[in-house]
């Protein structure tokens, strides 16, 4: 390759192209696909590397393809997107069922199917491929893992009998109240913090 990518999604067209051969070799055509970076339906915190849609989600009858932009390293994207064009070649009908696994294992894939990737062979295969893609045009996006923690909310319980009940925000600057058993000040109990 004289020119190399130098946008993420000309360098994931161009890495379809050169994968599209060993698909071939193993008895598989891809069919056309969109690629490009972009997080998983499922959100940026699922942890979903990749994602593929089938012909009939897709307006115009085109799979399309999404790398998470979590991926930065050549070989991991590569990988990525032949588990996403086993995907496409099946057009999505079987998830990671027998069907997924036979062309996946034709490929030369291993692992649970859910995540399969390339075996050793292919891994071979696919370092030649970057080589002549060139580094991927793009820098890992990180992002941050469940930030918000929920602080328990306000509540009053009852030392006597244990009777609990929650409070509204508005009303925390009245103290807990009274025990409607006992008539004893109960005991303020989660985040009385008032913001
Ligand atoms: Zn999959
Ligand atoms: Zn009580």
């Amino acid at each position: 390759m004289a020119i190399k990518p130098t946008t993420r999604e000309s360098w994931l067209e161009a890495a379809v192209q050169e994968l599209i051969p060993i698909f071939v070799k193993a008895g598989f055509a891809v069919p056309l696909c969109r690629v490009s970076c972009g997080f998983a339906s499922t959100g940026a915190r699922s942890g979903h590397i990749g994602q593929c849609w089938s012909t009939k989600a897709s307006k115009d009858g085109i799979n399309q393809i999404f790398v998470s932009p979590a991926l930065e390293e050549a070989i991991e994207v590569l990988d990525t997107l032949v588990h996403e064009l086993v995907h496409a070649v099946d057009d999505c009908q079987h998830k990671h069922g027998k069907e997924f696994k036979k062309i996946a294992i034709k490929l030369g894939m291993t692992g649970p199917m859910r995540s399969a990737g390339a075996g050793p062979i292919l891994k071979e295969k696919l370092k030649e491929v970057a080589g002549r893609l060139g580094a991927y045009p793009h820098a890992r996006l990180s992002v941050p893992m469940k930030t918000v923690t929920r602080s328990p909310r306000p509540r009053a319980k009852c030392r006597k009998c244990g009777f609990t009940v929650p409070m509204l925000k508005d009303f925390l600057h009245y103290g807990p109240p009274i025990c409607p058993k006992d008539r004893v000040e109960m005991e303020a109990i989660g985040d009385w913090e008032i913001a």
